[in-house]
């Protein structure tokens, strides 16, 4: 098990034995409300009889085909229903089973992109603090997690981060929204200068950002400078929406809201919701055009990628939520969940700020919400709200304390496309139990 220490394995730790809508059950036969897909996974809900269905008759046909030898028909439908969806010339996709991997990808096709077209001094990538890339050394190495890097940092080469785009508590007195994206996103021309464009490859950000500071998104007029100063300076856009993509925000693709188009785009949790491990990089055509004419190939690739059977989930995922048209139903239920939000912790003495998109949506918790004092990282808020939730049948996905520059403590609720109304109100009123036990306590 992942960040538990070990003996307090017994006491962290329930058995999971089965899963049905919205629902987890314990061994014990606890029931949970699945507020947070796990972190961001389980899309549909759990035992989705289509999705289980279509993995069953691609086991009986075929499960693995070695992707040396041969393409696949769930691959190359699964392509094309990305390929279809996709903003601009993002018509290329190939499939692993995890983010890292797929974000270590964009990272290595970046890099390649510049050695083919005659620019190997590009190797630098740039990211922002406070950010999530994955746990391999590549992906941690351009991620802003410093509880999650630090033991490692002595193998790295050196990291360039800027600032991420964070207003709560970043934007300054008096400064207007606009004023506030522009000076952010100009830091990264800034950093570019600094190194030296002719040695800069790429710039990765998350769209919303998940794991560390909880469903911060930025706008529309950053993201337009930031593809403004990549273009200008020839240095790639790498957008990870391991957790924000495939429908989470309420459009398919995180990044059609702030009208920016990456040149490599990483999705995961939401592609496969979690029925078989699945992700996949989407790749624009200006990079393969350029591959074309140099090298002729990806100098990348996994035993497991375009698994035949990863991607029958991943394709009766996508039929599922487009033939019940669930993206719309974020949209609806994300309204709904934020207003409940609003209504139930707006007022709160210890919510700071209320923030994200679609089912993406997070509560920051602080000490007072004039002065936006953070509760101590000793106290473990976080932490102790994790354990609560659980205790009144509900996961939830608190993070807090050990993260670079992140003063406070916020949970996110992330719940799968299918949820109602009426599990919306019995989720927030969970958390509102919780809520309140946990500060309680402290
Ligand atoms: N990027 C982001 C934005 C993520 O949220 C995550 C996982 N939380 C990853 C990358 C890494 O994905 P994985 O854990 O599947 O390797």
């Amino acid at each position: 098990m992942s960040f538990v220490a070990h003996r307090s394995l017994k006491e962290t730790y329930r058995k999971a034995v089965r899963g049905e809508g919205i629902y987890v059950f314990d061994a014990d036969g606890n029931k949970y409300l699945d507020g947070s897909s796990g972190a961001g996974v389980s899309c549909l809900g759990h035992s989705n009889e289509r999705v289980i269905s279509a993995i069953k008759e691609q086991a009986e046909k075929l499960c693995f085909a070695s992707s040396v030898f041969y393409t696949n028909d769930p691959t190359e439908e699964l392509a094309a229903v990305l390929a279809k969806g996709a903003p601009g010339d993002l018509k290329y996709a190939t499939f692993g089973c995890g983010g890292s991997e797929q974000v270590e990808g964009a990272l290595k096709i970046a890099r390649q992109y510049h050695v083919d077209r005659g620019e190997p001094s590009r190797t630098i990538m740039i990211a922002r603090r406070q950010s999530y890339h994955g746990m391999t050394l590549g992906t941690l190495n351009v991620g802003g997690h410093i509880g999650r890097r630090q033991l490692y940092t002595p193998m790295f080469a050196p990291t360039h981060l800027i600032a991420p785009h964070y207003a709560y508590r970043e934007r300054r007195e008096g400064e207007t929204a606009a004023a506030y994206s522009l000076r952010v996103a100009n830091e990264l021309e800034t950093k570019i200068l600094e190194l030296g464009q002719e040695n800069v490859a790429a710039f990765i950000a998350e769209p919303v950002v998940g794991a560390t500071n909880g469903c911060v998104a930025a706008d529309d007029v950053y993201f337009k400078r930031i593809r403004e100063i990549c273009d200008q300076y020839g240095v790639l856009l790498i957008l990870d929406e391991v957790f924000c993509g495939m429908g989470r925000t309420g459009t398919r693709h995180a990044c059609e809201q702030d009208s920016v188009l990456p040149d490599l785009l990483v999705m995961a949790k939401g592609l496969g919701g979690g029925y078989q491990p699945i992700s996949a990089l989407l790749i624009s055509e200006k990079i393969i055009n350029a591959v074309k004419d140099g090298r002729g190939y990806i100098a990348n690739g996994h035993t497991y990628m375009n698994h035949p059977l990863n991607c029958a989930a991943g394709l009766a995922v996508q039929q599922e939520i487009a033939d019940r048209d669930l993206i719309a139903n974020v949209a609806k239920q994300g309204a709904y969940l934020r207003a409940r939000l609003e209504e139930s912790f707006g007022q709160h003495a210890h919510v700071g700020d209320i923030r994200g998109r679609g089912l993406m949506q997070a509560l920051e918790f602080v000490v007072d919400r004039e002065t936006k004092e953070p509760f101590p990282p000793e106290k473990q808020l976080w932490a102790k709200l994790q354990k609560t939730a659980m205790t009144h049948g509900l996961m939830c996905y608190p993070n807090g304390g050990t993260i670079d520059g992140i003063k406070g403590d916020h949970v996110i609720l992330a719940p799968p496309y299918i949820i109602s109304e009426a599990q919306v109100d019995e989720m927030v009123e969970k958390l509102e139990k919780s809520v309140a036990q946990t500060i309680n306590q402290l």
